[in-house]
């Protein structure tokens, strides 16, 4: 692998990084989902995690995403 090639190679993991932190921004955007965030089972109407446990569980993980940009 030449210096471009590396060049490259990091350009497409930040941009990765970047869509990836973008959907996580979106995804606590949401106001209600079918399914739980974090488990994905069925959600209560109107809710978007299953239960309190997964919404902590969700947002720790958002938060640990976002203190890693
Ligand atoms: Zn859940």
């Amino acid at each position: 692998m030449d210096i471009v090639d590396q060049a490259e190679a990091l350009a497409e993991h930040e941009r990765e990084r970047g869509i990836a932190a973008a959907r996580a921004r979106a995804a606590v955007m949401v106001e209600w989902s079918p399914t739980c965030l974090n488990c994905d089972e069925p959600t209560p109407a109107g809710a978007r995690w299953c239960d309190p446990a997964c919404r902590d569980d969700y947002l720790r993980r958002m938060a640990c995403q976002a203190t890693d940009e």
